[in-house]
């Protein structure tokens, strides 16, 4: 497949057409911004690691039968993902309190949550990503009955498969963020990126933080836990 014309450049990612229009390419980069693009700055190598994490772990969870964007891994900062329409939310799960939740409920960060807690977002940077319940989904048309059905149930399952395969790496999966796209096909499909930017990972021993919270919390050492991810999960 050929690499075309680019059509959107985020901020951690450009996405490219190819030759058929069934299919694109994300080029991951290495700027991080943190607090609705208030802090930027630059992690060496962030992009070849975001990009192998997020492959690794989409090819791990499609074996388990959740549908992904996922094609091929054509470099270590490229990949060919099938071209989906982006359900326009953020699907967060939880385990365990941390980020948003901790402050708005006052709930300190590392409390064990009774149960699995599934958040959305609006996915609109305008209007800082707001949280939205189902109603609101539903109502504004973000998602229909049947798709956002869908998504919770893949988020739940995606939660169990990835909580299960971290833990015995000895990483604990604290949360983290999805999103969903639909093919043209109609199929809804795990789309965007798994990795120490969008989901929180903690060392199940020493409780070491290993993912952007290094960069949102200036606690350094950022590109050393995203090295340690790479190396816990792909062995290098
Ligand atoms: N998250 C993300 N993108 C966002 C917001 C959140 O990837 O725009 C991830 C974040 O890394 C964390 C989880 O979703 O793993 C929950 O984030 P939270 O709502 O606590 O927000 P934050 O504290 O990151 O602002």
């Amino acid at each position: 497949m050929e690499k075309r014309e680019q059509l959107y450049e985020g901020k951690a990612k450009k996405v490219f057409a190819t030759d058929d229009p069934k299919y694109c390419i994300v080029s991951y980069k290495d700027s991080a911004t943190a607090f609705n693009g208030l802090k930027k700055g630059e992690i060496h190598d962030k992009g070849m690691i975001n990009n192998r994490v997020t492959n690794h772990l989409m090819r791990l969870l499609a074996a388990a039968g959740i549908p992904t964007h996922y094609v091929e891994e054509l470099s270590p900062r490229e990949t060919l993902v099938k071209k989906v329409d982006i359900i326009p939310l953020e699907v967060i799960v939880r385990n365990i309190a941390a980020g948003s939740l901790s402050k708005r409920l006052g709930i300190p960060e590392g409390t064990k949550l009774k149960r699995t807690v599934l958040e959305y977002s609006y996915k609109n940077d305008d209007l800082g990503d707001p949280m939205v319940n189902d109603y609101h989904i539903l109502a504004m048309e973000y998602a229909t009955e049947e798709e956002l059905k869908t998504i919770a149930g893949y988020a739940l399952r995606i939660n169990e498969l990835l909580s299960d395969y971290l833990r015995d790496l000895h990483i604990e999966l604290i949360d983290f963020k999805l999103e969903f796209g639909k093919t043209a096909g109609g199929e809804i499909v795990l789309a965007d990126e798994i990795s120490p930017d969008t989901c929180r990972f903690w060392d199940s021993v020493t409780h070491k933080k290993l993912d952007k919270d290094r960069f949102r919390q200036d606690l350094g050492g950022v590109e050393d836990a995203y090295k340690e991810i790479l190396r816990r999960l792909l062995g290098e």
